[in-house]
C-alpha cells in the first residue's frame, strides 16, 4: 500500500517508493501496489502512487470503485496484459453489469480535477486541524500523517486511542483505531471543511474526557 491503512496510516518517503521501483526494474519484478485505501482519490490524486512518483505494474482497486456496490478490480500495464488471455483471472462475479456501470459514475465523478482538489483542501484543512489539536494535546497525541482525506492521529497511549473511537461513535461519529494507537479518518470524498469542523470539536471534546480528565 503507497499509504498503509490498516498498518496505521503510515506514509513512506518517495524516496523509498522510488528504489523499490528501481529494484523491481533491476530484477525484472512486478511491482504491485495495493491502492484500495489509497486509490480513487482518496489523497487528492486519483491514485496514491501519483504524489510520490513511482508506477507500479500493477494497482488492485475495490471499496470507493463502485461508490458501495461490491467490485473489485486488478488494474495492469499493457505489458503484463500481455501475459493474460480471456478466462486466465475468472471469478464468479466478474464483469457484473450492474456494479460495472456504477464504478463508471464513480470514475466519471472523481477522474474530475475539480472534484480532486476539493478533496485536496479540505483533506488539508482537515489535517490543519488535527495537528492544532497535537499542539493543544502534546503529552496525548504524538504524530499526524496521511494525505487528503486518509489521515491518521497517532495517541501516546493505545487505552486513549480506543475509548476515544468509543465516545466518538456515542456520540455520531464513526472512526476507527488502527495498529493500536492510530485515530485513522477516512470520511466520504464529499466530506466538506463544515463537516471537518464539526467533528473536530467533538473529538476535542473526547480528548478532553478522556486523556484530560483521566479515561471515564
Ligand atoms: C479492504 C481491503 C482489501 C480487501 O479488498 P477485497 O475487495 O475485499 O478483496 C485489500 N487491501 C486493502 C488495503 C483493503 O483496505
Amino acid at each position: 500500500e503507497p499509504i498503509q491503512g490498516e498498518g496505521g496510516v503510515r506514509t513512506p518517503l518517495a524516496e523509498y517508493l522510488r528504489q523499490v521501483r528501481a529494484l523491481c526494474d533491476k530484477y525484472d519484478a512486478l511491482l504491485i501496489f495495493d491502492e484500495i485505501q489509497t486509490g480513487m482519490g482518496r489523497t487528492g490524486s486519483f491514485y496514491a502512487y501519483e504524489m510520490y512518483g513511482a508506477a507500479p505494474d500493477i494497482v488492485t482497486l475495490a471499496k470507493g470503485l463502485a461508490g458501495g456496490v461490491p467490485i473489485g478490480a486488478f488494474v495492469v500495464t499493457e505489458k503484463v496484459a500481455a501475459a493474460f488471455h480471456a478466462g486466465d483471472h475468472g471469478s464468479t462475479f466478474g464483469g457484473n453489469p450492474l456494479a460495472c456501470a456504477a464504478a463508471n459514475v464513480v470514475l466519471d465523478t472523481i477522474a474530475d480535477e475539480d472534484f480532486l482538489s476539493t478533496v485536496k483542501s479540505v483533506g488539508a484543512h482537515f489535517k490543519q486541524a488535527l495537528m492544532d489539536l497535537q499542539e493543544k494535546f502534546a503529552e496525548h497525541i504524538t504524530e499526524v500523517r496521511g494525505a487528503g482525506l486518509i489521515l491518521g492521529m497517532e495517541m501516546k497511549q493505545s487505552k486513549d486511542a480506543a475509548a476515544i473511537a468509543r465516545l466518538m461513535l456515542e456520540r455520531g461519529v464513526i472512526i476507527n483505531c488502527t495498529a493500536g494507537n492510530v485515530l485513522r479518518f477516512i470520511p466520504p470524498l464529499i466530506f466538506t471543511k463544515n463537516e471537518v469542523d464539526e467533528l473536530i470539536g467533538i473529538l476535542e471534546r473526547c480528548i478532553l474526557d478522556i486523556c484530560e480528565q483521566g479515561g471515564l
